[in-house]
């Protein structure tokens, strides 16, 4: 069974509600899924209710964060897997960080109105729903206007960060969002860390300090990635003992990629599990086997109560 822990749902920037993501994962192949939209929990109890018997889940979130580098910040995203949702800093800094990606679109949406781009603030809004706001759904707004045919389509032109219309994340600094995930009992692991501005920064050196810092794994196998990209990323991690990881990053309709088209070995699995508190399980399905998974999750659960608590 394939193992994919790097997908997004409709609680961020992806096209599938978590019921279809439940469906697509089973169609798939996918016995082990990781739900990591970006900056959120909101979307596990959803995830937990509409998973089948047979696909295992890792919830978790892709948190977005930022190194400086020459007096430039340079965005890296942070996979975190099986942390408490209920740890307050934690809590509090995904609360932070979707309230600035919600002023951060507005910003962007009226630089675009300004300049009579035919979209509204309102229409992003009704396009995000429950997520925090994305550039993925102001390029479905500006899809809906009739400029653009594709969500790449807009990242190309209108979204791209060298159009004046571009307004940057205030990201949890990398080293701070290392050690909240840490501190939760999570498990961090650098997402797709040669794409895009991440590859101007993440060598050797990087991977030594921030697992210093409370790095625990890598994914070397993204879509993102050349073979190059892919030897070289493997080769730190086996020199400084971080989890390898694989995954699509699948997005539904956003992206062109298939679930479960890279995935991570069993082994990065059981080390992910291991290197967490354990206080929030994998929820299994046959990809680990039972008895490993049943001494994985005994005893551990989070309270509806406490739930609530992170969903509100
Ligand atoms: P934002 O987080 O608002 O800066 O938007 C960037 C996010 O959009 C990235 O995390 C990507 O996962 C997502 N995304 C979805 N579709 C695309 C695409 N076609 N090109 C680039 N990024 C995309
Ligand atoms: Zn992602």
């Amino acid at each position: 069974m394939r193992i994919d822990l790097h997908t997004h749902t409709t609680y961020s920037d992806g096209t599938d509600s978590p019921a279809e993501l439940m469906r697509a994962a089973s169609a798939a192949g996918v016995g082990t899924v990781g739900v990591t939209d970006h900056d959120t929990t909101a979307g596990w109890a959803a995830c937990e209710q509409a998973r089948p018997a047979e696909v295992a889940l890792v919830r978790g979130a892709e948190l977005s964060t930022h190194v400086v580098a020459d007096g430039r910040r340079i965005a890296i995203h942070v996979l975190a897997y099986l942390f408490d949702p209920t740890d307050s800093e934690l809590a509090a800094e995904l609360r932070r960080l979707r309230e600035d990606r919600l002023d951060r679109a507005m910003l962007i949406v009226q630089k675009m109105v300004d300049d009579g781009v035919p979209i509204s603030r309102a229409q992003v809004l009704r396009i995000a729903g429950h997520a925090p706001v994305g550039r993925p759904h102001i390029a479905r707004a500006l899809m809906e206007a009739g400029l653009v045919g594709s969500v790449t389509e807009a990242f190309g032109s209108y979204l791209s960060y060298r159009q004046p219309y571009y307004v940057s994340k205030s990201d949890t600094e990398l080293n701070h969002a290392l050690r909240l995930v840490r501190e939760a009992g999570g498990v961090p692991v650098v997402a797709h860390a040669r794409s895009r501005g991440a590859g101007l920064v993440t060598s050797r050196e990087f991977f030594a300090a921030a697992s210093k810092a409370g790095l625990l794994g890598v994914e070397v196998d993204h879509p993102d990635h050349t073979p190059a990209d892919r030897a070289e990323l493997r080769a730190i991690a086996e020199e400084l003992d971080l989890i390898p990881t694989g995954s699509s990053d699948y997005h539904g309709a956003n992206k062109a990629l298939r679930i479960g088209q890279e995935t991570t070995s069993t082994e990065s699995l059981q080390r992910i599990v291991a290197a967490s508190s354990g206080r929030v399980p994998v929820l299994c399905g046959p990809a680990l086997d039972h008895d490993g998974c049943r001494h994985l999750t005994a005893g551990a659960s989070i309270g509806a109560s406490a739930r609530h608590e992170v969903m509100g």
